[in-house]
């Protein structure tokens, strides 16, 4: 079922091939171990998918967000997870865009081979929340560096990527026209700033994924770790945070074909008053709605993916699409555990875990409210309401 034949057909092989030497079973312990599936990553690094954005120039495969989307559909609909390693795939395109050419000179070629990883994007804050520009760790430049001070939530991956973007004000709210200037972003080393005044704290969370409350206390960062011109972080955080929430909409779609995938098989096969109860309308028809969302989110997807790729404005769309992706995943995840009866809460058959992987996309990286709200007032010209 779903067997799609596209244009990335190559891609999808190619990862359904990686994926498939790392099946359930390793996935669903690397889960009950709370463990990170660097074998997995690393798999994927060495065969070169993990460069997938990264320009050819550089040592990587210069494709664009669209296959680097059908990348992450792939894992997420073989049963695996890219919240694991995403990471890399949303970050690349600030750092290409709008890092200067020695920045890039000296980071993509290391980060194409594998031997440096830019998984971790640090903006939240747990004061300030999604309220983006009210954030309250600052960057004051001191000579040639600039000392950060302030405190980040639910940063991931860092202990398991060697570089961060980092977002912070470095010109107080109280000094700038409109909230969204002062802030810039910086390119940590992850390893040098825990020696020297970041400090990690692991967040133990519902979904197996490793997040973490960062603390600042007079980091030094040296200046030209600066991306892009000082106070105009947030224009250039917003293309990590569109390729963010357009790439979390295709793995949404690939986990929504992994649950209708999987329960069509298993209403199928379940014999209970003496048919299958896949023959019961009651049962197809939220699996066959879902799928339809499915299907829908899709085109939205690809619509927000061929923005993104064209260096068009793309922040409707990729709300929108992660939105509908969202909604359609976590409604298949819903049918999936209900006609699996007993045995969707038995870990063996990884519906649970999925459906508590793909629960977080509610929330993570965007609200579904806040995704509403932007709706309302960018595309319709409703009033601000906050
Ligand atoms: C597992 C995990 C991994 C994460 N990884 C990262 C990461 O790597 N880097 C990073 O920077 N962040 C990360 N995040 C943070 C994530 O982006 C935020 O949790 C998310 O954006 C929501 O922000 P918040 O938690 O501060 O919620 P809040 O902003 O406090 O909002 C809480 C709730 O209130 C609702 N709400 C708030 N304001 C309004 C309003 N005006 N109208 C209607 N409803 C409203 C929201 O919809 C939401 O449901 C991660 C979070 C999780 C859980």
């Amino acid at each position: 079922m779903t067997s799609q034949h596209d244009s990335y057909q190559d891609i999808r092989d190619g990862i359904r091939a990686l994926c498939a030497q790392f099946p359930a079973e390793y996935h669903r312990k690397i889960d009950e171990a709370r463990a990170y599936p660097e074998e997995f990553v690393d798999a994927l690094t060495r065969e070169g998918w993990m460069a997938a954005l990264i320009p050819e120039d550089y040592g990587g495969s210069g494709l664009g967000l669209t296959e680097a989307s059908v990348i992450m559909e792939e894992i997420n609909r073989a049963g695996g997870n890219s919240g694991a390693c995403h990471g890399q795939m949303y970050n690349m395109n600030t750092l290409v865009r709008h890092g200067s050419e020695e920045q890039r000179l000296k980071y993509l070629p290391k980060i194409a081979s594998g031997e440096l990883r830019l998984q971790s994007m640090g903006v939240t804050e747990p004061t300030t929340g999604t309220d983006t520009t009210r954030i309250k760790t600052t960057a004051v430049k001191k000579g040639d560096r600039y000392v950060v001070n302030g405190q980040k939530v639910w940063i991931s991956r860092v202990q398991h990527s060697d570089l961060m973007i980092l977002l912070a004000r470095t010109t107080p709210l109280a000094d700038v026209q409109k909230k969204s200037e002062g802030l810039s972003i910086f390119l940590v080393d992850i390893r040098q700033a825990m020696k020297s005044g970041m400090e990690v704290r692991p967040i133990l969370n519902m979904v197996n994924h490793e997040t973490n409350e960062l603390f600042f206390d007079n980091l030094e960062i040296p200046e030209e770790n600066l991306i892009g011109e000082e106070g105009k972080g947030f224009k250039y955080i917003l293309t990590g945070l569109n390729a963010e929430r357009t790439l979390i909409a295709a793995e949404c779609i690939g986990d929504g074909y992994w649950f209708t995938d999987k329960v069509t098989d298993y209403v199928r096969e379940r014999e209970v008053f003496g048919r299958p109860i896949g023959q019961n309308q009651g049962v197809q028809f939220p699996i066959a709605e879902a799928y339809i969302e499915i299907e829908a989110a899709n085109l939205m997807r690809y619509k927000a993916c061929s923005l993104f790729d064209a260096g068009a404005p793309c922040g409707a769309e990729a709300n929108m699409a992660k939105y509908l992706a969202a909604k359609a995943s976590w409604e298949a995840a819903n049918a999936c555990i209900q006609f699996h009866g007993g045995f969707g809460f038995a870990c063996e058959y990884d519906v649970e875990r999925k459906f508590r992987e793909t629960r977080l996309y509610q929330v993570a990286p965007i609200s579904t409210n806040l995704i509403l709200s932007y709706v309302a007032e960018h595309v319709l010209g409703l009033p601000r309401s906050f």
